[in-house]
């Protein structure tokens, strides 16, 4: 008979980092033409995603990383009325929480 060991769990605390909730001197983006502010779409072309998946011994699949490769543009467009908006996508990743 082995001798019982109590060992301590390891409690891993997930520290989530949160930005700084100011927004200084925000301007939101807003459709030229429409007037829409709430609804944009983020559009990429030829993307090609790459899962790492491990099987595991019961036969079901973990994923365990992807990468996601954009070779062609991405575009930003109003979700309302389609006009490009892709000048404001560097906006849109800079607020993009
Ligand atoms: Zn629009």
């Amino acid at each position: 008979m082995r001798k019982g060991k109590i060992t301590k769990n390891n409690l891993r605390r997930f520290v989530v980092s949160k930005k700084p909730l100011a927004y200084p001197g925000t301007t939101r983006i807003m459709c030229p033409y429409c007037g829409n502010d709430e609804d944009f779409l983020e559009l990429a072309e030829n993307v090609t995603i790459t899962t790492r998946y491990v099987q595991n011994e019961d036969g079901s699949f973990t994923p365990v990383a992807d990468d996601t490769q954009v070779f062609g543009e991405i575009r930003f467009s109003c979700g309302k009325c389609g006009a490009d908006l892709t000048k404001y996508h560097k906006h849109f990743l800079e607020m993009l929480f």
